[in-house]
C-alpha cells in the first residue's frame, strides 16, 4: 500500500490552495487526487463579468495548480476515491489504496435535481452541465433554451448564454414542489433575488435589485410584476410564470408554463413556448458523503448537512481536514482562502507546533476577506449559518469536556 503525509481529496480551488500552502511549508509529501480529467473542479467551467471584466475560471484554475506542482505536489486526476476507513485508508477506482496521516477532504458541492414532467428528454440540462459544455467543451447546448429556477447559478448563466449568441427564451420559476409542501410566494423569490444584486451585470440592475432587499419592497414588487415578465438588462425574467412540463420526444420541443398567484400557485391557461434547450437549476448542497466517521450536522444556511468542524476547519476525527463547499456553498475563493487556511494549520501541526499562530489568524481573516467581497452569495443566510456552526462545535467541545 502507498504510504504518504497527507492525501487531499478534491482539486478545486480548496484542495489545490490546501496542498499548495503544506508543500510550501517544508518537506511533506502531499498528494491530491481527484475524479476530474484535469485540476480546477467547478472553477474550470466558471466565466462571468465582473464589471467590465470578465473572470476566467479555467485560467485561475490552471495558477493554482501550477503553484502546486511547483511546490512538489503530486497531483493525480482521473482517480476516483470510493472509500475513505478509519486510519485514512483511501480505496480508489482501480483497486489501489493509500494511506496517509493527514487527510483534506474538498469534494466541493453537487447540484439539486429538479425533477419535472418531461426533464429526461434528450436536451433538458442540469445547469453545471451546460457552463461545462459552454465554458470548456464549447459545445452549444442549443439554440433557444429555457432557464428554469431563480438562484446565482441561473442568473450568471444567462449572462454566459448570451454571450455566446444563444437565444434565452426565459428565466422561470420552477414549478410548485410536491402536493405535500406549500408553493414559494413570489415575494420569497424576489427577495431572494434582491440578495443576488452582486450578479448583476450592469449597476443599474444591480441597484434595482438591491432594493429588493428593502423590507416591504418584494411583496410590493411581485404583486406589481406583470405575468408576461420584463426584460431587465437583457435578462427576460418571467418570475410571477412557472414552468409545469416540458415537451419533445427525440429532441426538447417546447415548455409549458402557467402563471402563478401571489401565494405561489400556478393558475389559468397553459402558455407553450419553443425551444430545443432547457437549463435546469435546482441549488447545490455539500457534496459530504466520504466523510461518515465524523460527525455530520444539518445547517440549512450552509447547504444541508456538512460535516461538522471548528474554526480552523478540523473535523471531530483528529486529523480529518474539511475545507471548500463540503463546509457550505460558497463561491471559488473563498474555497481557495479555506484551503490557504487547512494547509496552513496542517503544516504547523506536522512541524509541531502547540499554539496557534499568526499566520494562521491571518489565514482565518482571509477567508472573512474573500468572504465579504465574494461575487456571488449562494446562500443568503450563510454568516448566520457560519454562528451556527461555531456553537455546534463548541457544544461539541464542551461534551467532550464533560465525559
Ligand atoms: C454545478 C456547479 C456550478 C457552480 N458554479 C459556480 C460559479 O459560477 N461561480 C462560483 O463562484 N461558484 C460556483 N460553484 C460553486 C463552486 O463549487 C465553488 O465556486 C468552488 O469551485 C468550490 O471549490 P471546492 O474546492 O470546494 O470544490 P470544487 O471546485 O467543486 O472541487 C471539488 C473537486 O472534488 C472532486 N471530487 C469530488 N468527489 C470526489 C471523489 N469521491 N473522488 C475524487 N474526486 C472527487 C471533484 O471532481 C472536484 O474536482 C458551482 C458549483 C457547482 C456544483
Amino acid at each position: 500500500m502507498r504510504t504518504v503525509d497527507v492525501v487531499v481529496i478534491g482539486a478545486g480551488p480548496a484542495g489545490l490552495s490546501a496542498a499548495s500552502s503544506i508543500a510550501e511549508a517544508g518537506p511533506t509529501q502531499v498528494l491530491v487526487v481527484d475524479e476530474g480529467p484535469a485540476p480546477g473542479g467547478r472553477l474550470r467551467s466558471q466565466l462571468y463579468r465582473r464589471g467590465s471584466d470578465w473572470y476566467i475560471g479555467a485560467e485561475r484554475a490552471a495558477s493554482l495548480a501550477q503553484r502546486a506542482r511547483r511546490a512538489g505536489v503530486i497531483i493525480e486526476s482521473g482517480r476516483q476515491v470510493w472509500s475513505l476507513d478509519p486510519g485514512f485508508v483511501l480505496g480508489l477506482s482501480g483497486g489501489e489504496s493509500i494511506r496517509a496521516d493527514y487527510i483534506v477532504i474538498a469534494t466541493g458541492a453537487a447540484e439539486k435535481t429538479l425533477g419535472l414532467p418531461g426533464w429526461t428528454i434528450p436536451g433538458v440540462l442540469a445547469v453545471g452541465a451546460v457552463q461545462t459544455m459552454l465554458n470548456v467543451n464549447r459545445v452549444l447546448p442549443g439554440e433557444r433554451l429555457a432557464v428554469v429556477g431563480i438562484d446565482p447559478l441561473s442568473l450568471s448563466i444567462v449572462d454566459e448564454l448570451a454571450a455566446a449568441d444563444i437565444d434565452v427564451a426565459g428565466v422561470f420559476l420552477p414549478p410548485p414542489p410536491g402536493k405535500f409542501s406549500a408553493p414559494e410566494q413570489p415575494s420569497a423569490v424576489f427577495t431572494r433575488l434582491g440578495g443576488l444584486h452582486r450578479l448583476a451585470p450592469n449597476r443599474l440592475l444591480g441597484l434595482a435589485m438591491k432594493a429588493l432587499t428593502i423590507p416591504g419592497m418584494a411583496e410590493v414588487v411581485a404583486r406589481i410584476w406583470p405575468s408576461t415578465g420584463i426584460r431587465m438588462a437583457g435578462m427576460p425574467l418571467h418570475l410571477r410564470e412557472c414552468v409545469v412540463g416540458i415537451d419533445g420526444d427525440d429532441d426538447v420541443r417546447s415548455i409549458r408554463t402557467k402563471r402563478v398567484n401571489t401565494n405561489g400557485e400556478p393558475v389559468g391557461r397553459e402558455r407553450v413556448v419553443p425551444v430545443d434547450a432547457v437549463c435546469l437549476s435546482g441549488g447545490l448542497y455539500p457534496l459530504q458523503d466520504l466523510t461518515r466517521d465524523c460527525l455530520l450536522v444539518d445547517v440549512p444556511e450552509l447547504g444541508g448537512q456538512v460535516p461538522l468542524h471548528g474554526p480552523n476547519l478540523e473535523t471531530d476525527t483528529a486529523g480529518m481536514f474539511v475545507a471548500g463547499n463540503i463546509t457550505g456553498i460558497e463561491s471559488a475563493e473563498v474555497a481557495r482562502a479555506q484551503g490557504e487556511l487547512v494547509g496552513t494549520v496542517i503544516a504547523e501541526k506536522i512541524a509541531g507546533h502547540e499554539h496557534q499562530s499568526e499566520a494562521v489568524i491571518t489565514a482565518r481573516a482571509d477567508v472573512e476577506e474573500a468572504r465579504a467581497a465574494a461575487p456571488l452569495t449562494f446562500m443568503p443566510e450563510i454568516h448566520a449559518g457560519r454562528r451556527r456552526m461555531h456553537e455546534l462545535w463548541c457544544d461539541h467541545l464542551s461534551q467532550d469536556v464533560r465525559a
